[in-house]
């Protein structure tokens, strides 16, 4: 078994550690291939996505250790770059002209249409508690429907290698503070989801989900859905989301039990600058 890994965040965004930094614990790990995956810029101001004008120092940093580690380690670059309706997509054509080697395509925020912002789905209470008020008059029924609703049409919309994360905005669900997995409108959302993954074709990461791990349902997507995508015979790619260099195959181990109940017998993985299957152990 290779451990691989698509998703690491470093100093150009929300992460701590700089590219380096990740190689050097990649190799201390026996990682075979990284990925780098800085979150794009946003065309409004945060503190989580890269700045517009990092983005050239990104790329020719990756590029200089691409070369300087070509014999010990396969390192590929990519973009973690959101759909915001309206706003910008993967698939807009800016970021194919960038000659990535890969990118993942993820919904992160939802519009606060009281106030203009852009509050996140996966960050904290706080956001979701002023998206719910300001956009969706409490219900966050009618939130998690519409971040659905959104997933679908950057997929329609295509432009990125797999989907990242599909369910995170059950990130701050604890407890069901806001909803329930188990409701008919719930695995609605999710079946129509896959519907749209099946049928673009697409790859999506199961993603163990950095530093709020509270046991199996931290990982994204949770493994019931996971057993769905079996069925449905959709490929898998292992990640990370690594925020830390020390974090590059957290909770790896306990994904990998779960792929393997779910019955995948294999994850994706890009070697060689291909897209190939690799046997789970
Ligand atoms: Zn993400
Ligand atoms: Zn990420």
């Amino acid at each position: 078994m290779i451990y691989v890994n698509y998703h690491s965040h470093s100093t150009y965004c929300d992460g701590k550690g700089s590219l380096e930094d990740y190689v050097t614990e990649a190799l201390k790990q026996n990682l075979t291939v990284l990925g780098f995956s800085s979150h794009a810029p946003l065309p409004f101001p945060n503190d989580w996505t890269m700045k517009k004008s990092a983005l050239k120092a990104y790329l020719t940093e990756a590029a200089q250790l691409k070369k300087k580690y070509r014999d010990r380690i396969e390192l590929y670059t990519g973009l973690e770059i959101d759909y915001i309706s309206g706003l910008m997509a993967p698939s807009d054509p800016f970021y194919a002209s960038l000659d990535l080697d890969f990118i993942i395509g993820s919904v992160h925020v939802l519009k606060d249409t009281s106030t203009g912002e852009y509050p996140g789905i996966d960050y904290t209470d706080k956001d979701m508690d002023q998206l719910l008020a300001g956009s969706f008059d409490g219900d966050s029924r009618r939130l998690v429907r519409t971040y659905y609703s959104r997933v679908r049409s950057m997929i329609q919309k295509g432009g990125f290698t797999f989907l990242g994360h599909m369910d995170v905005v059950k990130k701050t669900n604890i407890n069901s503070k806001y909803f329930d997995e188990h409701e008919p409108w719930y695995y609605e959302e999710i079946l129509h989801t896959l519907d749209a993954v099946q049928s673009a074709g697409i790859m999506m990461e199961v993603n163990t989900g950095n530093s709020r791990w509270q046991g199996i349902e931290s990982i994204y997507p949770s493994p019931w859905i996971i057993k769905l995508c079996r069925e449905r015979e959709i490929p898998l790619v292992l990640n990370s989301d690594a925020h830390l260099p020390g974090r590059l195959t957290v909770h790896f181990d306990r994904a990998l039990e779960i792929l393997k109940d779910a019955g995948y017998r294999e994850t994706m993985v890009l070697r060689e600058g291909e897209w190939r299957p690799e046997k789970l152990e």
